[in-house]
C-alpha cells in the first residue's frame, strides 16, 4: 500500500513533532543520506536545528502522519555536515515515488514564491493570500497562481510498429514519443493532432488518453497519449526532430529514462503490441 499524502496549504500552529523539509537552493534541493547513500528527505522539528535559516517557507501538508514544508535556502548557505544538494531529477530517480512527487511539487511552489515578489503588471511588492496559495498585488489587485504548463505526449502506433523521434539534444541512439505544449485555446487532442502533424507530417485517428505526470521541469503537467496512423510520409520537421521511423514492438532502441511518463508509454504499448493487443487498455 502507497503511503498516503494529503496536501494542504494552511500550516499546523505549533511544531512539536519531527517534519519532512523540501529544501532548495534554486534548483538544488537540500539531502541527508542513506545507509546506501542515497538521497534522504530530511526530518527534523526545525531546519535552524542545523544551522539553516530559510528565506521563505510554505506548508505542503502531511505524507504518512508527518507535516511536509517547503523552504527556500539562501544561495550562500552552505549544506550542513554530512548532508548534500542534489538536482531534482537524481531526486526523481532514487526516492519513493509519492516523495519524489512531493518534491516535484515542493519546488514548484518555491520556485514560483521567489518569482514572484513583485507585480508582472504594476511592480508593486506582492502579498500572500491567507486562504488559498497566490500571491496578490496590493495596488492592482493582479492575483498569480503556481503556473503549470500543460504538454502533450504522443505513441503513434501503426499494426505492431510505434512511431519514435530523436531531437539532436537527444543522447545518440535514444528516440522517444511525439511531445509538445499546449497552445492558448487549443484542447488537448487538437495539440496532439498538430504536434504529431508539425514534428513527423503524419495524420492520426483514434486518439486515446493513455495518463499523465507532473514534470517539474519547471512546471509541466506531461498528458500522454497513444494514437493509430492515418496517413502521411514520415518526415521530421528537421528543427525540433532530427530524425523519426517506425519501431517494431519487439525491438526499441535506448529509450528515456524510467522515471518519465514517455518511458512508461513506450513500454506499456510496445508490450501490449508485441502480444497482439491492442495499444490501449481497453
Ligand atoms: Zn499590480
Amino acid at each position: 500500500m502507497s503511503i498516503e499524502y494529503v496536501p494542504h496549504f494552511i500550516p499546523p500552529d505549533t511544531r512539536s513533532e519531527p517534519a519532512l523539509w523540501f529544501a532548495f537552493q534554486r534548483s538544488q534541493m537540500l539531502v541527508c543520506r542513506g545507509d546506501d547513500d542515497s538521497p534522504v528527505v530530511p526530518c527534523c522539528r526545525d531546519l535552524g536545528e542545523h544551522g539553516l535559516d530559510p528565506l521563505r517557507t510554505h506548508y505542503l501538508g502531511t505524507y504518512d502522519g508527518r507535516h511536509c514544508y517547503t523552504v527556500e535556502l539562501h544561495e550562500s548557505a552552505p549544506a550542513p555536515a554530512g548532508w548534500g544538494l542534489v538536482g531534482l531529477r537524481e531526486v526523481f530517480a532514487q526516492v519513493e515515488g509519492t516523495l519524489a512527487a512531493i518534491s516535484g511539487r515542493a519546488f514548484q511552489i518555491i520556485d514560483w514564491d521567489r518569482n514572484h515578489q513583485f507585480c508582472s503588471r504594476c511592480g508593486t511588492q506582492t502579498v500572500q493570500r491567507e486562504n488559498e496559495r497566490a500571491r496578490v498585488c496590493p495596488s492592482c489587485k493582479r492575483v498569480t497562481y503556481p503556473p503549470i504548463s500543460p504538454a502533450v505526449m504522443i505513441l503513434v502506433t501503426r499494426g505492431r510498429e510505434v512511431l519514435l523521434a530523436r531531437k539532436a539534444s537527444f543522447a545518440p541512439g535514444r528516440y522517444s514519443a511525439l511531445a509538445g505544449f499546449v497552445e492558448p485555446g487549443e484542447m488537448l487532442e487538437d495539440t496532439v493532432v498538430r504536434e504529431t502533424r508539425e514534428e513527423v507530417g503524419v495524420e492520426i485517428r483514434n486518439i486515446r488518453y493513455f495518463g499523465s505526470q507532473s514534470w517539474p521541469f519547471p512546471h509541466s503537467l506531461m498528458v500522454a497519449f497513444t494514437a493509430e496512423y492515418a496517413g502521411g510520409d514520415v518526415t521530421p520537421d528537421g528543427v525540433e526532430i532530427e530524425e523519426a521511423r517506425w519501431f517494431d514492438a519487439s525491438a526499441m532502441p535506448a529509450l528515456p529514462p524510467s522515471i518519465s511518463i514517455s518511458r512508461r508509454l513506450i513500454d506499456t504499448v510496445s508490450r501490449r503490441l508485441a502480444a497482439g493487443e491492442p495499444a490501449y487498455a481497453s
